[in-house]
């Protein structure tokens, strides 16, 4: 695992030291890049400034994103819809107090368990971010592991890096994500990155983790030719 990092942050560096300063930026609260996960959470006031109603199918009222991700959004349901796909967005942005809400209510219902595993705690949601994406098709109820076996999840797998986003929880992913398989959660990080993840297919903490040693690399490098 050491090994596989080093290697990762080795191919990062290559990108050249002004790119690799460049992620400091994406990394940070408001990027793209910004890690949310049960290690990292967000502040509960958090609301992102350009939250806009993507123009997509969605299941239920309200379903935002930031722009950018609501553009891309847009775009690869129309993609989607052009290879006879049909997605439905069904859950967007959440604030802190809805994702408090829903993690109470899914408590008392199924369990801590089960919470734990599939649940965030408020804070720490991507939804909260504007990033993130539940996508299903028509005609079902709920989100389910299943739609990862549907023509409309395995199009979801295999394109919306093209779009700039990256599956969120791979089920080989546990482990380091902290959350069970879930086929429908997108996050988007914007189509170069969602490349490379694509590319190496690896759980975005390794992504950002890679990112992170890389600057720490050429921050010695820097410091060695000076
Ligand atoms: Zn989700």
């Amino acid at each position: 695992m050491l090994n596989r990092l080093l290697a990762l942050a080795l191919t990062v560096m290559t990108l050249g030291q002004g790119v690799v300063a460049g992620f400091e930026d994406e990394m940070s609260l408001g990027g793209y890049l910004f890690l949310v996960n049960k290690d990292y959470r967000i502040a509960a006031d958090y609301v992102p400034d350009d939250l806009v109603m993507p123009d997509v199918k969605r299941t239920s009222g309200s379903v935002m994103m930031r722009k950018e991700a609501a553009r891309a959004l847009e775009q690869m349901f129309e993609a989607a819809k052009e290879e006879k796909i049909n997605l439905v967005a069904a859950s967007g942005y959440r604030s802190y107090q809805t994702q408090r809400a829903i993690y109470n209510r899914r408590l008392k219902a199924a369990g801590k368990a089960h919470v734990d595993r599939f649940v965030a705690l408020p804070g720490a949601s991507e939804h909260q971010l504007g990033l993130a994406m539940d996508v299903t098709r028509p005609k079902t109820d709920g989100l389910s592991r299943s739609f990862g076996q549907t023509k409309e999840g395995q199009w979801l797998l295999k394109n919306c890096y093209r779009f700039g986003f990256i599956l969120r929880y791979k089920e080989e992913w546990e482990d380091v994500t902290g959350y069970g398989y879930e086929p429908w959660h997108i996050r988007y990080v914007g189509a170069e990155h969602a490349l490379r993840i694509q590319e190496w297919d690896v759980p975005f903490e390794t992504y950002v983790e890679a990112l992170r040693a890389a600057q720490g690399m050429t921050a010695e490098q820097k410091e060695a030719a000076e």
